[in-house]
């Protein structure tokens, strides 16, 4: 289906100068929620890091942007990856990444998909659990693992819960039973939480888990590797360091701590956020009475259908529509579908044109991460997001 929409035209405004992603919505016409994707600025993104990163192992972490031009231009661009399962990990494969490149970072693993991690040249894999040692051991005798380790006081925009990782006390007993199980405990790993905006947040984080390193060391584990996770943060409209900038003072952090042991990545938003851009539309715009204070805007996109990291509105995208530059006001704006917990944003409201009408378009911006893969399930009939890839540039 073909929409009958308005273009863009009162948007062309803005000083910033177009991205690709957007000059190709602006040029099309899409029937459903799109997530068009940059793969050229995904490997900018890989080159931006590692420049801060230095010797750093890059190992993109495959959950926040699957889609086979994603991975396909890392593996190009010579990244690692983090797989959290056997889907992700035969992707990755598929496309041709080495195994020797894949980690299994997920600490919660079915024992099969040890074995065929294993058999399918894998050779390091995380754990935060005895169990999960057992697993690994059973399943991919003598491999390398981490052990994830829980650090508290993270100061992340969508901070990651008590779910993963194993409190500093129960590390040296880890490491202990991994080396009695046969396997080869190398390092430590943490995550300090997502979209954590200012690299001087890590300072905390990686002061708790230098002790538990040293007590580690002291215990006679001879670690080698330390994982740092991922956490490099997209821009929602809050100035945001260079990705190169804030790679290379977390590194400056790592460094003044761990001295020069050999450090791996994972991150995931910082390669893919700011590569794609969401077309979407608005499906109502309405009032609840006569005197109601507020707009509501419904779109043709919300919580279950690309943006789930709108909860507790921790995540706050920005908005372009084509009448921007006119007059706007603040509106509570939702999502879709029939579910009362599907509205984006009502505590702090969004501001929008006040013509804002159903079939104009709007452009969610630098939404490339954690939206296509939240959304693999149709809720309620709406379509999961749609993603197209831009052409490689020529
Ligand atoms: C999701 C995940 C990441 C990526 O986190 P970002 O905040 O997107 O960089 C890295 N490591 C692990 C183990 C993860 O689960």
């Amino acid at each position: 289906m073909t929409l009958h929409v308005p273009d863009f035209v009162g948007a062309v405004a803005h000083s910033r100068k177009a991205s690709r992603v957007e000059t190709f919505i602006r040029a099309n016409q899409f029937d459903r929620p799109t997530l068009v994707i940059d793969p050229a600025q995904v490997a900018q993104n890989y080159r931006d890091l590692a420049a801060g990163l230095g010797g750093a192992a890059i190992h993109y972490a495959v959950k926040a942007n699957p889609a086979r031009e994603v991975i396909s231009a890392l593996i190009a661009a010579g990244c690692h990856f983090d797989a959290a399962s056997r889907g992700e990990i035969e992707l990755v494969l598929s496309l041709g990444a080495d195994p020797a490149h894949v980690s299994f970072g997920n600490t919660i693993k079915r024992a099969s998909d040890i074995a065929f991690a294993h058999e399918a040249g894998i050779t390091i894999f995380a754990a935060d659990a005895e169990e999960e040692l057992e697993k690994i051991a059973g399943n991919a005798p003598g491999a390398r693992v981490y052990i994830r380790v829980i650090v508290e006081n993270s100061q992340a925009d969508w901070p990651l819960s008590r779910k993963f990782g194993c409190a500093p006390a129960m590390v040296n007993p880890l490491l202990a039973r991994a080396a009695e199980l046969g396997l080869d405990p190398v390092g430590l790993s943490f995550h300090v939480g997502s979209q954590t905006r200012q690299a001087a947040m890590w300072a905390g984080p990686l002061e708790a888990l230098a002790q538990v390193w040293d007590a580690a060391q002291a215990a006679g584990h001879g670690l080698r590797l330390l994982n740092i996770g991922g956490g490099f943060p997209a821009c929602y409209g809050e100035e945001i360091a260079h990705p190169s900038a804030y790679a290379a003072e977390v590194m400056d952090l790592v460094r003044a701590r761990f001295g020069d042991v050999q450090v791996m990545a994972e991150p995931g938003r910082g390669l893919v956020a700011n590569a794609g851009m969401i077309a979407a539309e608005v499906m109502l715009v309405s009032r609840k009475s006569g005197d109601d204070l507020h707009r509501w805007v419904y779109l043709d996109i919300g919580k279950f259908s690309g943006l789930a990291e709108t909860i507790d509105e921790a995540i706050r995208y920005q908005f372009v529509t084509s009448r921007d530059g006119e007059a706007a006001g603040p509106c509570i704006l939702a999502g879709p579908s029939c579910d009362s917990f599907d509205v984006l944003y009502e505590k702090k409201l969004v501001d929008l044109p006040l013509g804002l009408t159903s079939g104009d378009r709007v452009m969610i911006r630098n939404c490339g991460a954690y939206t296509s893969s939240y959304s693999s399930v149709g809720f309620n009939g709406f379509p999961p997001l749609d993603v197209v890839a831009l052409k490689p540039i020529v």
